[in-house]
């Protein structure tokens, strides 16, 4: 049995009660289907692992609701998210990888072959597992920030900051995240307003200071966003002094939420080494989990870069991964045989 001590988790459980003897059985078997996944897919399908490749519950991942991505290498033009995904998925399946919808709802990592539930009802047994389920950007959750996603709010600045040249955005978040986008967007934006709910920034000491020294950039302090203005794209925002409880209006066209991301571990917590935000521990430099035979890539464990580049790239290992592993267990397996 591989080594695994932790806990179960409440998910893992749920696969109880769940008939695995006629499961249908893969030799691989791919978490997600944003750049990762599909790159992991693509890697995994031309090593002939004819991979299963899930879809979950954002498919295409943050890339679906990213207008346009100018830093992929290879589309000197830029190319839409869902574009790019498209792209990916065609590829991926030129290659046989099989996509099917269907979110994981329980993992049992603790036997192999490996347990996983799809929908809470379909058992499914995989040699190895690649997980690439993401990070989901946290948004403030009011019902005008979501509709205007893609017009006038989003969580990336690096994927639409160009689109607000000369413009005036705003940021809200008081961490790196915000300051980091802020930086950014004064490359196209005339200016640029932190919008914090505290008086103090949780951002670092050196990003603090740049953002401080850059004209662009303007701190509005103690403040919530109360709503988003605009019908079709946005307008301005509606703030609340959390001291005072003043209201007011700011005038923008873009607001950039950079409040946090969320890693979609959740499912495997108690099953795979997580690190205190929620991201599975890789081994640095590979995409090796801290369980044999179940790997990661994407944003699932990186809480630094969260490129589509990064990510794809992060999936070949995965799937580089995967079939070496693989075909270390199958020899140990012949050698076996040969032995008995
Ligand atoms: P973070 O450090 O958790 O900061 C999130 C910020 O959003 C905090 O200022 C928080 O306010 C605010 N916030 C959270 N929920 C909110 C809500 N509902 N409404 C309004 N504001 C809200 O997240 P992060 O900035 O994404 O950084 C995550 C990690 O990545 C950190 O360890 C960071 O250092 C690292 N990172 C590093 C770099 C870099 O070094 N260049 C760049 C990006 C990220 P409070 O302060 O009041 O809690």
């Amino acid at each position: 049995m591989p080594a695994n001590s932790q806990m179960p988790s409440e998910r893992s459980r749920r696969l109880q009660g769940i008939d695995f003897s006629a499961a249908e059985h893969r030799t691989a078997v791919v978490i997600g289907t944003g750049p990762a996944g599909y790159t992991a897919a693509i890697y995994a399908a031309r090593a002939d692992l004819e991979p299963l490749v899930l879809r979950g519950e954002e498919p295409g991942g943050q890339l679906m609701t990213t207008t346009e991505v100018e830093n992929y290498p290879g589309f000197p033009e830029g190319v839409t998210g869902p574009d790019l995904i498209e792209t990916l998925e065609a590829q991926a399946k030129r290659f046989g990888a099989e996509l099917r919808y269907g979110r994981v709802t329980g993992v049992d990592f603790s036997q192999r072959p490996f347990r996983l539930t799809i929908d809470e009802r379909t058992p499914l047994l995989a040699d190895a597992v690649v997980i690439s389920t993401g990070a989901s950007a946290q948004y403030l959750g009011l019902p005008n920030e979501l509709r205007l996603i893609s017009r006038g709010v989003s969580a990336c600045a690096t994927c639409d900051g160009v689109l607000f040249r000369g413009k005036e955005v705003a940021v809200v978040g008081g961490g790196d995240s915000a300051l980091e986008e802020a930086l950014f967007l004064t490359r196209f934006a005339q200016k640029v307003h932190v919008i914090h709910r505290r008086d103090k920034l949780r951002a670092s000491k050196i990003m603090q200071r740049r953002a401080m020294n850059n004209d662009r950039i303007s701190f509005i302090w103690d403040s919530a966003v109360e709503d988003v203005l605009g019908q079709d794209s946005v307008t301005g925002l509606r703030l609340r002094n959390l001291r005072n409880g003043q209201s007011s209006t700011l005038t923008v066209e873009g607001l950039f939420v950079a409040i946090g991301h969320r890693p979609n571990t959740e499912v495997f917590r108690g099953q795979v080494d997580l690190d205190g935000n929620g991201y599975i521990r890789v081994v640095p430099g590979t995409s090796r989990t801290s369980l044999e035979g179940v790997f990661a890539s994407g944003d699932v464990q990186d809480p630094h870069y969260r490129q589509a580049i990064t990510a794809a790239g992060s999936g070949a290992m995965a799937a580089l991964d995967a079939e070496r592993w693989l075909a270390q267990q199958n020899d140990s397996a012949y050698s076996l045989e040969v032995a008995v």
